[in-house]
């Protein structure tokens, strides 16, 4: 069965707009009558990462959350909205990205993951910890932005649901997958199946480009995505965005694991065809490392050549944040001097991520530098010489 997937156009977030553009994206899968029904506990998930205004396109538009928490509402659901951000806090995420604002106007709830469950996996991971808020709510609608991402080269629905897993065990779940993309992506799909949103709908009205998630350039996209299915969602956001599926952890696991929707021919595109956006390609994050695609034994031959490294500039205010958000705790201040263990560094990048001062940087070898200018050369052919995918319609 085609798994359905809807695009529609919106260049602003002016709140009757963008009402109006979220309404028309839903009607072709039966409006949001179909997915909540009264009494319906509903969670909305948004993608709060760090305390940043909207303007700075890191975490999901305000207007946009306040939008779908009025729809919801008027279908008779009871409206929460909880996430748990990678830095800053709840309450301080909600505050400075406007959420809880938007919250307020709407009489939506703001909920904290904080409470923990421990959830019986189906797959590789036997027992997954999540909130308690996700895990109890009735229906989860997920409201991801879409950002490029230093780790998973791009961050959408599977990866807002990352969320899920309460801040504090977030580490110890980088641990676990270790240095592999493959497993981190195994993870992420593992906990969109142990509870799957009933519908999902993502911001690209601005988008990030370049050194995503927390660091990166607002992009203008113009754009909101809506499916039942995120990994649809996501193939979709990604063919958008212009990035190739072999730079996509989470794609290239779904197909192995034979996910419904991770395979551009399974899905069905209504609203506006994709190539009405003329949008090029996103700017990918500098240091993405080039060695997706190669034999398993020349990455470990070629690790310390082909991955970049942390490294600390003169912006660090010797904050902690990055070292106290380490997975392994390979960082440490001693003497008023940072310094990364680089050789345990598993490249998980919570440490860019979370710099509140964008201090932590990437340093990349010359072998590296080459491989990623031909990279380049190779996707920008790839983009100019694609034409319209096959197995579209609208
Ligand atoms: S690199 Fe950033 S997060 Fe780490 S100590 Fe310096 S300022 Fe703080
Ligand atoms: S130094 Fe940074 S990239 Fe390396 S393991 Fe720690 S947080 Fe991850």
């Amino acid at each position: 069965m085609a798994e359905k997937v809807c695009i529609g156009r919106c260049d602003t977030y002016e709140y009757p707009l963008l009402r109006e553009a979220v309404v028309s994206l839903l009607r072709p899968l039966g409006g949001i009558e179909a997915f909540v029904g009264r009494g319906d506990r509903v969670l909305l998930k948004p993608n709060m990462l760090a305390p940043k205004p909207p303007e700075a396109a890191v975490t999901t538009h305000p207007v946009l959350v306040r939008v779908v928490a009025e729809l919801v509402m008027a279908a008779g659901g009871e409206v929460l909205i909880g996430d748990s951000p990678g830095l800053g806090g709840f309450r301080r995420v909600a505050e400075r990205s406007g959420i809880r604002r938007a919250a307020e106007e709407c009489g939506a709830r703001l909920v904290p993951f904080d409470d923990i469950v421990e959830v019986q996996g189906t797959g590789v991971f036997r027992r997954i910890a999540v909130a308690r808020a996700y895990w109890e709510v009735d229906k989860i609608i997920n409201l991801p932005k879409l950002k490029t991402h230093e780790m998973m080269t791009m961050t959408c629905a599977v990866k807002n649901l990352f969320g899920a897993v309460v801040g504090s065990e977030k580490p110890a779940w980088h641990l676990k997958a270790g240095t592999s993309r493959e497993q981190f992506a195994r993870l992420l799909l593992e906990i969109y199946l142990l509870k799957k949103p009933v519908l999902n709908i993502v911001d690209a009205v601005w988008a990030m480009e370049g050194n995503g998630p927390g660091n990166g350039d607002p992009l203008p996209v113009g754009a909101i995505l809506a499916g039942v299915n995120p990994v649809a969602v996501d193939t979709v956001a990604a063919r958008l965005a212009g990035i190739p599926g072999d730079l996509l952890p989470v794609e290239r696991e779904a197909v192995r694991m034979g996910l419904p929707g991770s395979r551009w021919e399974e899905i069905e595109l209504t609203g506006t065809g994709l190539e009405t956006f003329g949008q090029r390609p996103f700017k990918l994050p500098a240091g993405l490392d080039v060695q997706f695609g190669l034999p398993r034994f020349l990455k470990k031959a070629l690790r310390n050549h082909l991955t970049p490294w942390p490294a600390v500039s003169e912006r660090c205010v010797l904050c902690g944040v990055c070292r106290d958000a380490c997975p392994p705790g390979v960082i440490t201040i001693k003497n008023s001097a940072l310094s990364v263990d680089t050789g345990r560094c598993i490249r998980c990048w919570c440490c860019r991520e979370l710099c509140p001062h964008d201090a932590m940087e990437q340093r990349r070898g010359l072998l590296l530098r080459v491989a990623s200018a031909l990279g380049r050369r190779r996707r920008s052919r790839q983009a100019s010489s694609s034409s319209e995918p096959r197995g579209i319609s609208r």
